[in-house]
């Protein structure tokens, strides 16, 4: 799962130095793509439930599983790349959120604290503490900051297969759900909106927007937790 994990990383290092205004998000996915095939790696993403790409890439009010196509970023866009690999038959999966040029200062505490509530969630990784521990923890980071998690999509167990339980939720109560042991390894995924959690499924079948047309960002790492904390497997 490290090696699947460096893959992811490296894809999403490419992707970041390929985001600029003008870029189209399909030419985003060819450089995912590139990244695969070089490391002879496979998409997990590619051909999952019959999507067409190897990575997600959702802009703006999108909150997860955009389609890579012929949208073009602009100046100001924010843009989430979420993107897996399977190697050996082990998976990784990651996500990240970036700015498309200058970025409004509220776009840029959007981004900052999702980020952060990934961590927090990720710090709550620990032998002992259940499940509910890292919701409570993504949370508490959101919500402080004055923004909203999204309940209907969560992160997950993860393998020998890209979704295996258990589910994990991006809120929860400290204590409750299952315990968390030494060998897990889990997907933690925040998504977080500017304006209310309402999601909407557009008409494509995929693609989640916010239901108020806000911003909304998305970060996620694999991590494995071990006696000695945890691991995050999807790092350079
Ligand atoms: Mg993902
Ligand atoms: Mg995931």
């Amino acid at each position: 799962m490290r090696a699947a994990g460096r893959v992811v990383a490296e894809m999403h290092e490419r992707i970041r130095a390929a985001v600029r205004p003008g870029v189209t998000t399909a030419q985003l996915d060819a450089v995912g793509r590139e990244v695969i095939e070089r490391r002879g790696a496979t998409s997990n993403f590619l051909g999952y439930h019959g999507f067409p790409a190897v990575i997600c890439a959702s802009p703006n009010d999108v909150i997860v599983h955009g389609i890579p196509g012929a949208i073009t970023l602009e100046e100001g866009d924010i843009i989430s790349i979420d993107c897996g690999a399977v190697v050996d038959g082990w998976h990784g999966d990651a996500a990240f959120t970036m700015g498309v040029g200058e970025i409004s200062a509220e776009a840029r505490r959007l981004i900052e604290v999702t980020e952060a509530s990934l961590h927090a969630g990720i710090a709550a990784m620990v032998v002992g503490n259940h499940i509910g521990d890292i919701g409570a923890a993504v949370q508490g980071v959101v919500e402080a900051a004055g923004y909203s998690v999204v309940e209907e999509y969560v992160g997950h167990g993860i393998g020998r297969a890209m979704h295996e339980s258990p589910e994990v939720p991006n809120h929860g109560r400290p204590g409750r759900g299952g315990k968390l042991h030494a060998g897990m390894t889990l997907a933690v995924e925040p998504m977080v909106n500017i304006g209310s959690a309402e999601t909407f499924l557009t008409e494509d079948g995929w693609t989640v927007v916010t239901a108020d047309q806000a911003l909304s960002a998305h970060f996620e790492h694999t991590i494995a937790i071990t006696d000695h904390g945890p691991e995050i497997l999807t790092l350079p």
